[in-house]
């Protein structure tokens, strides 16, 4: 393994007149120094319990910006953290002193539909993708709200509402634009750098700044079919015992989804009695044509479940408004703290657990189940850099507030409460939602010591000096070592 000397945090005056002298006449995007307008927006996360101040962020507009910033960075030995979305948990994308390379002026999108390939900047969020590719009538399988980043989401795998049927946003990368630490761009895919190619299907920010990733299409919508069944706290357990039983059998153009949600949001399905209201909902998508009359019966056949005090089907545009629900409920700003596991078995000793915390838990949120399976798990496990495919269900705490007051209190109750789950967890974490006290466990992320070697060994090769390190990071491994 390789130290490395350089700095994280803390750009002195004149290395920064340095850096601007640098970029001038390189760098069209915008410099934002403390002083400048729109610092504290720019510096500004999805978790507002994080709270950096970068000396400089560096907003992109193309990939020669984002080349003449790796290069004025490299001279001064500055790690940066690269920003797409914002949305990484634990606030990776921000630098605390030193510099961060934002991506946000590189969120276009284009469509080649004869192709079926979908090109997108190194910053665009997932709604600007699912607003372009609706238009054409396709896809691109991805998360489950639009104001996610597409690069932190790829890179780390990608699981949404299409996993089931088309596997995770990385199984859909055909090849990808990377600046490396030593400012040069290379076209990454199968066939040109492969082993790269494989590392950045799960890896992370760890080997350079994607500028535009080239991914799969299929063909879908724009409308979709789903079913919504909303349940009062008695009600919960039963329901959910249930689904658990129903989900193994059904087919992979189902997917689906359950919130133990601490107060119902107004959607336009949702009469005035139940907003704001604990309910489960139970939320169940047909990934075919709307119109098929096997969707609108699976879907109303799995809303009928316990005994729910609300059931609708629907059929929605995807991209305007499925994919928008929840984008309410997790704006930037608020304090977040989230866990999430790989459950084994949805035991009714483990929904009496779960259902028992979320009915007095006092912060906002939710608990989700995320039905997985199918499709991701075609992929070998030694295919991608991406790990454990083989779970059918993913437990995620997603747990809000907005008093720093509350921080101590909400946080340990949500480790308490995983820690009461441990029988019913298995071995694995999403490295995408990793978060600030579980760094010990980057290389169980990455799928183990063996293939965290394999990525060290691709690291070595594309950054031998961890210029990339403001990350969930994979340290080189060189063949002397
Ligand atoms: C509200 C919410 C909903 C979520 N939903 C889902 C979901 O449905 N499915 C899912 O799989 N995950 C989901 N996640 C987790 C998500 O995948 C991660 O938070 C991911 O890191 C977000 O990507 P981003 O671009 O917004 O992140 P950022 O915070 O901007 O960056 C995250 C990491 O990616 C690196 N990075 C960013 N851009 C680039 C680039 N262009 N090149 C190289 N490295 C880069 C950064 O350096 C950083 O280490 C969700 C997270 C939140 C907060």
């Amino acid at each position: 393994m390789t130290s490395t000397p350089l700095t994280a945090t803390g750009i002195g005056d004149d290395v920064l007149t340095d850096l601007i002298d640098r970029l001038a006449g390189r760098f069209d995007g915008e410099i934002i120094t403390p002083d400048h307008p729109e610092y504290d927006t720019a510096r500004t996360l999805w978790n507002a319990m994080i709270d950096k101040r970068p000396g400089l962020i560096l907003r992109c507009t193309s990939t020669a910006d984002v080349v003449a910033a790796v290069n004025a960075a490299q001279v001064h030995g500055l790690a940066p953290a690269v920003r797409a979305g914002g949305h990484s948990v634990s606030g990776k994308a921000m630098s605390d002193g030193g510099l961060t390379i934002d991506l946000g002026g590189m969120r276009e999108v284009t469509v080649d539909a004869e192709r079926r390939l979908v090109h997108v900047g190194g910053g665009a969020r997932l709604g600007d993708v699912d607003a372009v590719t609706s238009q054409h009538g396709l896809i691109v399988p991805a998360g489950i709200m639009s104001e996610t980043g597409v690069p932190g989401l790829a890179l780390g795998g990608g699981i949404g509402w299409f996993s089931r049927k088309y596997g995770l946003t990385c199984d859909q990368f055909v090849s990808l634009e990377v600046v490396l630490a030593d400012g040069s761009v290379i076209e990454v895919s199968e066939e040109e750098h492969p082993e790269l190619f494989w590392a950045l299907k799960g890896g992370g920010g760890n080997f350079g700044i994607v500028t535009r990733f080239t991914f799969k299409a299929y063909e879908f919508g724009p409308m979709m079919r789903i079913g919504i069944s909303l349940y009062h706290p008695e009600d919960a357990a039963e329901a959910l015992r249930e689904y658990a039983a129903i989900v193994p059998t059904l087919s992979r153009s189902v997917g689906w989804h359950g919130a133990l949600k601490d107060g119902m949001p107004a959607l336009p399905f949702v009469p005035p009695d139940l907003v704001g209201k604990r309910v489960l909902m139970l939320f169940s998508m047909w990934l075919e044509d709307a119109e098929d009359p096997a969707g609108a019966e699976v879907v109303e056949r799995l809303g009928a479940v316990g005994k729910p005090c609300l059931q609708v089907t629907e059929v929605l545009p995807f991209a305007a408004k499925v994919q928008r629900f929840i984008d309410e409920e997790f704006a930037d700003g608020h304090r977040y703290y989230t866990k999430e596991a790989h459950v084994t078995d949805l035991a009714d000793e483990a929904i009496d657990t779960l259902v028992e915390f979320w009915k007095d838990m006092p912060m906002r949120g939710e608990v989700e189940l995320i039905g997985l399976g199918g499709a991701i798990g075609d992929v070998p496990e030694d295919a991608t850099a991406f790990s454990n495919r083989n779970y059918s269900l993913w437990l995620n705490f997603a747990m809000s507030w907005d008093d720093p007051a509350d921080d101590e209190d909400h946080i340990a109750r949500t480790r308490t409460i995983v820690g009461d789950l441990a029988p019913w967890i298995g071995k694995g974490i999403y490295v995408n939602m990793l978060n600030f006290d579980e760094m010990d466990r980057v290389v169980e992320a990455f799928g183990g010591p063996e293939k965290y070697a394999r990525l060290g060994r691709v690291k070595a090769r594309y950054d031998r000096e961890n210029f990339f390190r403001m990350n969930y990071n994979i340290l080189p491994v060189t063949d002397e070592e």
